[in-house]
Order: C-alpha cells, then sequence, then structure tokens
C-alpha cells in the first residue's frame, strides 16, 4: 500500500468535518491551502571546508487568528507536503485550544545525527537568515519539533535578534530557561497527551488508574507522556523507540526507562524487559490506551484492523491516516486527535510568548495549571460538538470546533483585496 500524504490527508480531514459545519464550499477550499510557502536552498560550509546544500521549507497555512505558528523539524523525510500538512494541522491545534495564533511549520531535509554540533550551527543559523524577512513576533513565530529542542530555539533567536539589531525573544519559542523560555515548556506536549488520557477515560466512565499502555516513541513527547500517565496510576507495559518495542506485563518505571535510553540511546536491551518485538507489535498489543508519539502514518489501514486498544490518544502529530482513523471509528477505538491530545506544547509556547511580551516570568506551577483549564475546556467544546453535531469521531468534532473559529475570524475582518 503506498504511504499516505499527509497533506492530503490533511484535506480530507477538514472536508469530513465540513460535512457537518454550515460553510460553504469555496471558504472551506480556502482553508486546505497554504496562503505561502518557502522553499530554499541552504549552502553550508561543513567542517573539513565542503560545500554541502541542503533543502528547506517554511510553510504558512493561516493567519486569520493570529501570527502563523508552529515548529521546525529536523529529518531526512522532511518533504513540501509533509510541512504543509503539518502546517495546516498547527492552524486546527491553536484553534481547537484556542489561542490567538494561525498555523505554520517549517523542516530541514537532514539527518542531524550526522553532522557535528558546529555544522548543525551553521546550519541553523542559514536557515534563521532566510527566515528573517518571513517570521517576527507578530508574524510567525517558530518552535521545536522532531529532532530540534532549545539549542537550535537560541541559535535562531540570537540569529534574529543580531539581524535585526534589536531583542525580541518572543520571535520564537521552546527557548532554553535562561535565554527567554518558559517553565513547562520542555514537558508540557507530554503533558497535555495526559491530560486528554485521563479526560477521556473519564468521558468513558473507565479508570486510568490501573489501565494498561503502550507508548510508540520515546523522545520527548512519549517519555514524558509515559511518565505522567504511570503517575496517574496506570501501568506503563511498552514502549518503542526506532530500534524496536519493549514489553513487560507488569509495567515499568517510566522514567528508568528514559534514563536507560539516555544512557545507551534506545529502549532495546532494558534489563527489566521480559519480551522484545516491533513497533507493529506495539501497535496492535491488547491494551486500554495506545499512544503513537512518533511520526505520520504509524498506522494505516492494514494495521488498524490488528489494532486492540480500546482508546488511542494521539501525542504525534498525523500518526493514522485517514483510512485508518475510519476503521478505529468504526471498530468504536475511541480516538484523541493530536490537535488536542499534544496542544500543550503549542499552548505553553503562547505561555513562554506572553511572558517574553510582558517581561515577566511564570512560576512552573501557573503554567502547568493553565495549561491543564485549556487542554480541559477544548476537550469539553470537542465532546460538546460530538454530541450535538453527531459526528462519528472525536477528530471530525475537534475539527468543526476549530475550523468554525477560523471561519468566525476570516468572515468577520472581511475578504480583501
Ligand atoms: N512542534 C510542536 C507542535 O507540533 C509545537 C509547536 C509550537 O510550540 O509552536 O505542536
Amino acid at each position: 500500500m503506498p504511504e499516505a500524504n499527509p497533506f492530503e490527508s490533511l484535506q480530507e480531514q477538514i472536508g469530513d468535518a465540513g460535512e457537518f459545519l454550515d460553510v460553504g464550499d469555496d471558504v472551506l477550499e480556502r482553508l486546505k491551502h497554504p496562503e505561502r510557502v518557502l522553499e530554499t536552498t541552504l549552502s553550508v560550509e561543513m567542517d573539513d571546508g565542503s560545500i554541502e546544500t541542503f533543502k528547506a521549507f517554511r510553510s504558512q497555512f493561516n493567519g486569520d487568528r493570529g501570527p502563523y505558528k508552529g515548529g521546525i523539524r529536523y529529518h531526512p523525510g522532511v518533504s513540501r507536503d509533509e510541512v504543509k500538512a503539518l502546517s495546516g494541522w498547527m492552524v486546527y491545534k491553536t484553534s481547537v485550544v484556542d489561542i490567538p495564533y494561525g498555523g505554520g511549520k517549517g523542516g530541514i531535509v537532514i539527518d542531524p545525527s550526522e553532522y557535528s554540533d558546529d555544522e548543525l550551527e551553521r546550519i541553523t543559523r542559514a536557515f534563521a537568515t532566510e527566515l528573517r524577512p518571513l517570521i517576527g513576533e507578530d508574524k510567525d513565530v517558530p518552535a521545536p519539533d522532531v529532532n530540534t529542542g532549545q539549542r537550535e530555539m537560541n541559535w535562531i533567536k540570537d540569529t534574529y535578534e543580531t539581524l535585526e539589531n534589536t531583542t525580541a525573544p518572543g520571535v520564537i519559542t521552546g527557548k532554553a530557561l535562561e535565554n527567554g523560555g518558559s517553565e513547562g515548556r520542555v514537558e508540557a506536549t507530554g503533558r497535555s497527551t495526559m491530560f486528554a488520557a485521563r479526560e477521556v477515560f473519564d468521558y468513558l466512565n473507565r479508570d486510568l488508574d490501573g489501565a494498561t499502555v503502550a507508548v510508540q516513541g520515546y523522545g520527548n513527547a512519549g517519555s514524558v507522556a509515559a511518565k505522567l500517565i504511570e503517575d496517574q496510576g496506570a501501568d506503563v507495559v511498552a514502549v518503542s523507540d526506532s530500534s524496536g518495542a519493549i514489553y513487560n506485563a507488569d509495567g515499568f518505571d517510566a522514567r528508568a526507562v528514559k534514563d536507560f535510553k539516555t544512557e545507551t540511546g534506545s529502549v532495546s536491551g532494558y534489563d527489566e524487559a521480559t519480551e522484545e518485538f516491533s513497533n507493529d507489535d506495539l501497535l496492535t498489543l491488547d491494551v486500554d490506551l495506545l499512544v503513537p508519539a512518533a511520526l505520520e502514518n504509524a498506522i494505516d489501514e492494514d494495521l488498524a484492523h490488528d489494532v486492540d486498544a480500546d482508546v488511542v490518544v494521539e501525542a504525534a502529530n498525523g500518526p493514522l491516516t485517514p483510512d485508518a482513523d475510519d476503521v478505529l471509528s468504526e471498530r468504536g477505538v475511541t480516538v484523541v486527535p493530536d490537535i488536542l491530545a499534544n496542544a500543550g506544547g503549542v499552548t505553553v509556547s503562547y505561555f513562554e510568548w506572553v511572558q517574553n511580551r510582558q517581561r515577566f516570568q511564570w512560576t512552573e506551577e501557573r503554567v502547568n495549571e493553565e495549561l491543564e483549564a485549556v487542554i480541559t475546556d477544548a476537550f469539553d467544546a470537542m465532546t460538546d460538538a460530538h454530541e450535538d453535531a453527531g459526528t462519528p469521531n472525536l477528530r471530525t468534532a475537534a475539527y468543526v470546533v476549530a475550523i468554525q473559529r477560523v471561519v468566525d475570524a476570516y468572515e468577520g475582518s472581511g475578504s480583501w483585496p
């Protein structure tokens, strides 16, 4: 089966929600395409003096509700269509949690593990130089995504501020604390995944305490979600990364697995594991909760028939193809969509941006409390729409809420030219 194109998946999700909205096809069509996409080739000097070129993109999908907002990804699989899809998902993510942003996304086609720190700094600064005319505190605010973090955000901020001869910490979020970052930002994506899991179990009248959980992907989102869901009393019985999956029916200590991965580079070989198997085996385990926390298209239509979890909470962006989504929906598996479940990252990015604009630092307690309020309010808006509009699943309900808010902003401001 050919890989689903994530941009087509996004357009299909918008079309599905359109059936439950009183929005004209012309307005809906407008919401299926990015406003603009920068495609650039970075030429950067390597440590040996040679010049290497890298393709890079930034897609600004929609700015009706505020500045474009979304991360920058470093991955060999980055493509124009992937960046366009991810930027569109950001529009509906910022809208469903009702923070005043549009959506954007960027990426460089690169495997960062093959480059030295000095090379990565030059590559990042070259990209920041290309981004400079597009970004700004009130224009487009990038953030971390797959394989980028505080270090890259600090470099981008520094490049921008140097070129603009100003200080503008709100030009980018996900920075280190001492460079204008926010408390709670690193853990925010995993924390919202936990809130989403807690809310959906409550909605379904089920107990998260004692539930069995499998987590696919053990990077920032997956490992934090695992430990916080474990703190709710659940048993994390399986986790995986690109090296494969580990299993223990009694549950792992999620923090100890993370320490092991930090030391050795992967979860494979962890001595508390009673079994090791493939990622696909993990995705089809008989568990109460499955958390895909890696990349797009982890579960396609074929695999969806074998998914044996009762509930799926998407920590990754786009882990289910639309066909897989339909299969799970028909089979009665409840899916909490990415645009809500992993929205903690961008929500705390918003808090970071607010703190930067005010030059005032919040406590971690305040950040986490405000995040909890945002995610639980969004969850309630989604389930209300599910019941009121009779959508077949929670994803379509989340899009109904999100698209309506974008349309209201667009129609309220009128069309020009
Ligand atoms: N990359 C994250 C996401 O996909 C965070 C984006 C942000 O903080 O702007 O939601």
